[in-house]
């Protein structure tokens, strides 16, 4: 679905593009064309200058010799040119006039060619004596006009421009005067890096030129024919005329676009060509302008324009990113407060809902707790019913086990006193002694009973001792004495070592002692052999004191509940289910614990206490 607009995007910026490639393009060319045109009008005018200065330079000498020509010494000289005198008296006045015009030679010619008298007589290569009529411009004065020639000259190799003039005499011309001035220096001052003058021939020869590398070449080839009589007129000697290698690339208004290979440095450079025609000399002036700077300027224009507007594009892309970087946040932001408004509004139906479900909950707890209280205050009331019901039975029990205790020593009392009184009256007094002495032996073993009563009777004080352990369990034995002489119970006592210790109280170590020494006895009770085992021995830094029968044993689904108050399996008035508990309570106090062990007959009771 996101294809299509990113696809339009891409168009966008594609059109966008190829508007901004032709808009630059055009401004380029447009550009390119104006800054050519301004280079063009600059060329003109220094072209209008330069035109200008050259023909200043040629009308400074063009008059000269006609002046000089009407001079009478060179008519004399003429008609009389082997007087030697008149010669070099007219070197001398050409070498004068030649100083005071600064042109390079003056020289006269007769109506042959044959120079007579020079300015340059004294130099290394004088004029005089040679003979220069195959020169044109000594044709054209002999024609009786003004000469004019461009030319290297042929003894002195300068370039030279010649002006002659006829030298008459009434109407018969007589020879020549010729003035030849250096050209040089018009090159030496206009010459500019950018810029280019060149000065051709009729021929299309460059025999002036501010770059010296174009001197005496031509711009065009030139034909067979022409090249030729060029070299026959003398005009060039040694000159080589070759051509530039020119190529015309493009014509504008005022000029043509030229591409000139330099084979100095084997590169090409692009020129803006213009020319104007000096008419009176015969040459053609051109300008030959480095279109570098122009190209350099458009280029840099280009340069910046493009910077601008790359710069422009990115900063169109980042303001873009922005404002859609904005709009996803702004979506973002919109759809989370949707979600988050959901989630309240779930939240709070759910809260709601939660709420009516915990406040009847709670209805429910408060109905339970006050169920519970009550069941509490009706368990409560049970306990102390039981509580005294044991306290009754136990009573009950003790004062049976009291009546029974206490009846027997007593019974055996009266019979010892009767068989004293009878052996007394027999006078068998070591007799009267053995039963007066069993009864002393039986108010002990009474008052014994009563001492270990007492000591049962009375609340546990938390007291912990050394006990002796052999010592409480024969206490607990004597306790229970009454019940194992009435059975046939063997009871076998293994402690090792003999003079085990442990850490308790004495009196309710006896109490837990009897009471599952009861319960053994209570579970051999009318079995044909009967057996009670108590052992006890040291175990993991602790004592270890079992406690076994091969009574009737203990049912699997009772184990669970043996230990609870008031669990019992006895019949009424034989047990009230305290016994274990109370057991077990008394060993938590101290420090001890109680287990039932599996046995393969009967049960078997472990329990340990701390080694004293
Ligand atoms: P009571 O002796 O008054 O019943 P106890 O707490 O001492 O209370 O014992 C709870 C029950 O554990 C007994 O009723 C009996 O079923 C069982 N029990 C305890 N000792 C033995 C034993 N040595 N052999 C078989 N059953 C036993």
């Amino acid at each position: 679905m996101k294809l299509f607009p990113r696809f339009n995007y891409f168009i966008a910026i594609f059109i966008y593009l190829l508007v901004i490639g032709w808009n630059v393009w055009w401004t380029f060319t447009w550009l390119y064309h104006q800054r050519l045109r301004d280079l063009a009008e600059e060329g003109s005018s220094r072209l209008e200058l330069y035109v200008t200065y050259l023909q200043g330079v040629l009308e400074k000498y063009e008059n000269i010799p006609e002046l000089l020509a009407n001079d009478q010494a060179l008519i004399n000289l003429l008609n009389d040119h082997d007087n030697p005198e008149k010669i070099d008296f007219l070197n001398r006045y050409l070498e004068k006039i030649n100083n005071v015009s600064n042109a390079s030679d003056t020289y006269l010619m007769d109506k042959n060619g044959l120079t007579i008298a020079a300015s340059n007589w004294k130099g290394e290569n004088p004029f005089v004596g040679q003979n220069f009529s195959y020169r044109p411009y000594f044709k054209e004065a002999m024609e009786g006009r003004l000469g004019r020639y461009f030319a290297l000259g042929t003894t002195s190799s300068l370039r030279g421009y010649y002006f002659a003039y006829p030298v008459r005499q009434n109407d018969s011309i007589l020879g020549a005067l010729v003035i030849k001035i250096n050209i040089d220096s018009v090159e030496n001052n206009w010459g500019r890096e950018d810029q280019t003058f060149i000065v051709t021939d009729s021929n299309g020869v460059i025999f002036l030129s501010t770059n010296k590398d174009w001197r005496l070449r031509t711009l065009t080839p030139l034909p067979k024919v022409l090249y030729q009589s060029v070299v026959e007129s003398r005009r060039y000697p040694d000159a080589s005329l070759e051509s530039l290698d020119i190529v015309r690339e493009q014509s504008i208004d005022s000029g043509h676009i030229i591409r000139v290979k330099l084979p100095k440095d084997n590169t090409s450079k692009k020129f803006l060509l213009q020319n104007t025609v000096m008419q009176q000399a015969g040459w053609t002036v051109q300008i030959l302008t480095d279109t570098n700077r122009v190209e350099r300027f458009v280029f840099y224009v280009f340069l910046v324009i493009s910077s601008v507007l790359v710069l422009a594009g990115l900063l169109t892309l980042v303001l873009r990113q922005r404002r859609q970087r904005k709009l996803d946040l702004r979506c973002f932001e919109e759809q989370a407060r949707k979600v988050l408004q959901q989630a309240n509004e779930e939240l709070e139906s759910r809260v709601s809902e939660r709420t009516k479900a915990l406040t009847k909950m709670n209805s429910l707890l408060r109905k339970e707790i006050d169920d519970r209280r009550r069941a509490e205050i009706a368990l409560q009331n049970t306990r102390s019913e039981l509580v005294h019901a044991a306290k009754m039975a136990a009573l009950g029990q003790m004062s049976a086990g009291i009546n029974h205790e206490l009846n027997q020593p007593l019974a055996a009392i009266r019979s010892y006193s009767d068989n004293g009184k009878l052996f007394l009256q027999k006078g068998r007094l070591e007799d009267t002694m053995w039963n007066l002495e069993h009864i002393s032996e039986l108010t002990d073993r009474m008052a014994q009973i009563g001492v270990q009563l007492k000591q049962f009777s009375r609340k546990t004080s938390g007291q912990m001792t050394t006990v002796p352990l052999h010592g409480v369990i024969d206490g607990a034995l004597e306790i229970l004495g009454p019940i194992i002489r009435k059975s046939a119970v063997k009871i076998d006592v293994l402690l090792q070592p003999e003079n085990i210790k442990v850490c308790a109280n004495l009196v309710m170590l006896q109490q837990v002692i009897v009471n599952l020494i009861g319960n053994a006895l209570h579970a051999v009770e009318g079995l044909p052999i009967q057996k009670v085992g108590i052992r006890a021995c040291p175990k993991e830094g602790k004592i270890a004191i079992t406690v076994d029968d091969n009574g009737t044993g203990i049912p699997p689904e009772h184990l669970p509940h043996i230990f609870e108050p008031f669990f019992t399996t006895k019949q009424s008035g034989q047990g009230l289910g305290l016994g274990l508990t109370i057991t077990e309570r008394i060993l938590h106090e101290m420090n001890g614990e109680i287990h039932v062990l599996e046995s393969q007959n009967g049960a078997k009771f472990l329990f340990t206490l701390e080694e004293a």
